[in-house]
């Protein structure tokens, strides 16, 4: 996998605005047909799929405005995209939870809300394979037949799964002046050199954005704070940056120049455009007005390129 985006990470978008990998999908789609039968409309959607740079770019400026460095970004706390199954194609944020007799649908299809003891979060549901009591079946509930793309769901293999949740990395990394902290679950790590940084990014274990600004020890102690709170379960992240900087210096430099990929940075003058744009999409269109707005700004693509 390369340093795109979500390499590996097949969607399929249902209608403008609706985007799921393609097991989800279908499932939406049986949802939505029984909606339609019962209801005469469909879903109401505010936001599926997000994209791991943007996720990523939504939970700095939250870490920033927390941490009172930047303004408000415009929409309400937003998770590591390691732990965001928006970025995994999997997350349906709809209106419609006020409504028992569509939860009750949704639930049949799959789509569960299992983020209820997280403040705000009642209009969130996650489609979960295991309780989805319809998979395989077509979506024709009430006779509204919907057409069922094969070929897609045929793209989605288990191994494709495994990729998308390699995909998900647990370790942010910030530039201090001249050097390089990674900061995760068990912890944080001063790095020796951009050869670790480099390993770190190759290996997985760290995204490729590095968010370049000066962080003092109080703000960098928040962070770890928030993250633990956002991790409660460790996935051995903090060990697999161990076993990286327990490399010998000159083994991560040998290593690292056999790689020649080279870390994105992200200006502070960048950061700032971000958030502004995601406050002024914010009062438009609400989260996904937000979400729209940053992945217009021309840089925001290359961002993890
Ligand atoms: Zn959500």
């Amino acid at each position: 996998m390369g340093g795109t985006v979500m390499g590996g990470l097949v969607t399929e978008t249902v209608r403008p605005g609706v985007q799921f990998i393609p097991d989800a999908a279908a499932a939406f789609r049986r949802a939505d047909a029984q909606v339609r039968a019962e209801f005469g409309r469909g879903i109401r959607v505010a936001l599926t799929f997000r994209s791991w740079a943007n996720q990523m770019l939504m939970f700095v400026n939250w870490n920033r405005y927390v941490a009172g460095l930047g303004p408000h970004p415009g929409h309400s706390k937003a998770v590591h995209p390691s732990e965001s199954f928006h970025v995994q194609g999997l997350a349906l944020d709809s209106p419609d939870w006020t409504i028992p007799r569509i939860v009750q649908i949704l639930a049949e299809n799959g789509f569960v809300r299992n983020r209820l003891h997280v403040k705000n979060e009642e209009h969130h549901f996650e489609w979960l394979r295991d309780r989805d009591k319809n998979y395989g079946r077509p979506a024709t509930a009430g006779g509204a037949s919907t057409n069922q793309p094969s070929e897609e769901d045929d793209m989605y293999t288990d191994d494709k799964h495994r990729e998308v949740l390699t995909a998900s990395r647990e370790i942010l990394l910030y530039k201090m002046g001249t050097g390089v902290v990674a900061v995760g679950d068990g912890g944080f790590w001063p790095l020796p050199s951009e050869a670790y940084l480099e390993l770190l990014i190759a290996w997985e274990i760290a995204g490729p954005n590095v968010v370049k600004r000066t962080i003092d020890q109080n703000e960098l102690t928040a962070m770890l704070a928030l993250k633990r709170t956002l991790s409660p379960m460790s996935t051995g992240a903090a060990e697999k940056v161990e076993a990286v900087l327990n490399l010998t210096a000159e083994d991560a430099e040998r290593i690292a120049a056999s790689i020649g990929r080279r870390p994105v940075v992200i200006s502070e003058s960048a950061l700032a455009e971000i958030a502004k744009a995601a406050a002024a999409g914010a009062r438009e269109g609400g989260e996904s007005g937000a979400a729209e707005a940053i992945n217009g700004l021309s840089f925001v693509t290359t961002i993890a390129g």
